[in-house]
């Protein structure tokens, strides 16, 4: 009978995602809380509760409980979900053998430290024999998780984006390679506006425009709090205590009001799931790409938009008045929106970031497959720079060593980014065809349309679809590189 088979799995997935909330909030709390002296500690807290977690999902009870729960007719399709992603989540945990895991957890924290002091002394050389034992790691991880048949570049990018492959990413790579150099170069040739954001802003009235537009956007702040850390993130402990962070600079507006906006946009994801799929499996996003399109949706598309401008310098002005007394709201516009040919992914602009993000996904699949080594990455990196975005690093720092991720054996993950660039554009293209107020909502700080919209067909679906099928749903076509590149033409015409 179903009903018995799902008695038994019920309980036994909503123990595992209560474990996984367990971890978020030991991983909120490392990042914001934590004496430095309690990392030893912590680091043996968290090793437990994961250890735990990875026995619960492999243990036998749940295995005849889930077989029982497959053979039966009589799921709902919610049931049905759950069992599918539980089904998944135990092949993975199952395919990696335990030596493995230890191992890459072991070479990780090493390389993570040499990776640091490398960036700060702007020196490879240390770094590099670190990365080539976690890279052998993650290429034996690649091996181990692939189906008979599959490259083990995709199945370390379908842990992030499940479904997505090198064969989907790499004609609309190479169209926004061939539409973007373009762009860039006919864009960063102009003159730079004037810098009106960089000046002296008090950290606290940082703090409240910032919560001021989280607000009227629709963060609740009452299911939810803002911290302040070195990275920025969003970590979602529960349907109603759903956490982020933001870093501040007394000298600079953008970074705080920017950065707020994009974690508030992976926040109002996390609050926007449908409360009947609480605690179970399905209250997760289906992928990194279209979590990532919600933070960036905002934070791009309404964020860097003249309406928003129009709508929030008053505001800024009133809480700056000496630092921004006298700025227009076309200055301000013009000011977050500067095309240039920079050496730093995080700080890229709308027409460049991509650039950089298609220059690591060739780097990291050439070094998964063995086509490239590590000692030769810092040249190749520099190479291809020149040849995307036209500059060349002064030193490694801004070279090859900027991103944390490949020191944390985090490889795969890099074309999320672009993936939720592009579902923004896609899913906004959709709500400007069926909403054409869209922008007089915008300066009128009416964002409910919007995001009930993407409530409904995104945030409250969870992962009860792929993210795929959600942008096909809501858009009527699956990953499509034309809506961005039609917005970049329409916003740099
Ligand atoms: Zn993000």
């Amino acid at each position: 009978m179903a009903e018995t088979a799902w008695a038994r799995f019920e309980p036994k997935m909503k123990e595992i995602c209560d474990l996984d909330r367990v971890l978020a909030l030991l991983g909120w709390d490392e990042e914001t809380c934590l004496p430095g002296p309690g990392r030893a500690a912590r680091g043996r807290q968290a090793a437990t509760v994961e250890a735990i977690r990875h026995q619960r999902l492999l243990a036998p009870e749940l295995e005849e409980a889930m077989a029982e729960l497959e053979a039966s007719p009589e799921l709902t399709p919610p049931q049905r979900a759950m069992a599918r992603l539980m089904r998944r989540r135990k092949r993975l945990a199952s395919r990696i053998p335990e030596p493995l895991v230890k191992a890459l957890a072991e070479a990780r924290s090493p390389a993570l430290g040499a990776w640091q002091e490398a960036k700060r002394s702007r020196q490879v050389g240390p770094f590099l024999p670190h990365l080539e034992k976690v890279l052998s790691l993650v290429r034996e991880r690649g091996r181990a998780l692939a189906e008979a048949g599959q490259d083990p570049y995709d199945a370390l990018i379908d842990e992030f984006d499940p479904g997505t492959t090198q064969a989907l990413l790499t004609p609309v790579f190479s169209r926004l390679v061939a539409a973007l150099v373009p762009m860039l170069d006919r864009l960063a040739s102009r003159p730079e506006p004037k810098a009106v954001f960089h000046q002296r802003f008090a950290v606290d009235r940082q703090i409240e425009l910032g919560q001021t537009i989280a607000a009227e956007l629709g963060f609740d702040l009452e299911r939810g709090r803002q911290d302040r850390s070195a990275h920025p993130f969003c970590e979602s402990i529960g349907l109603d205590d759903v956490r982020f962070t933001t870093r501040f600079d007394e000298d600079e507006l953008t970074e705080s009001l920017y950065g707020t906006i994009h974690e508030v946009g992976h926040g109002m994801y996390e609050q926007g799931f449908d409360r009947a799929f609480e605690g179970t499996e399905l209250a997760k996003a289906p992928s990194m790409g279209l979590h990532e399109s919600q933070s960036r949706l905002w934070e791009n598309l309404i964020g860097r938009s003249r309406p928003f401008w129009a709508r929030y310098l008053p505001l800024a002005q009133k809480l700056f008045p000496e630092a921004l007394a006298g700025v227009s709201a076309e200055q301000a516009y013009q000011a977050v929106n500067v095309v240039r040919r920079g050496l730093i992914r995080v700080d890229a602009d709308e027409v460049s970031y991509n650039l950089h993000i298609v220059l690591r996904f060739e780097l990291e699949r050439a070094l998964i497959a063995g086509d490239l080594e590590v000692r030769d990455l810092p040249a190749v990196w520099n190479q291809k720079m020149k040849e995307m975005l036209g500059v060349v690093p002064a030193h490694d720092g801004e070279g090859c060593l900027q991103d944390i991720h490949w020191a944390g054996g985090a490889f795969g993950y890099f074309p999320s980014y672009t993936l939720g660039n592009l579902y923004a554009s896609q899913l906004m293209a959709a709500y400007e065809r069926e909403h054409p107020a869209v922008w007089s909502d915008v300066e009128a700080g009416r964002h409910a349309p919007l995001r009930e919209w993407l409530r409904a067909k995104v945030h409250a679906r969870g992962q009860s679809a792929s993210a795929e099928q959600i942008v096909r749903d809501a858009t009527g076509s699956g990953l499509d590189a034309a809506p961005f590149l039609a917005h970049l033409e329409r916003k740099f015409a």
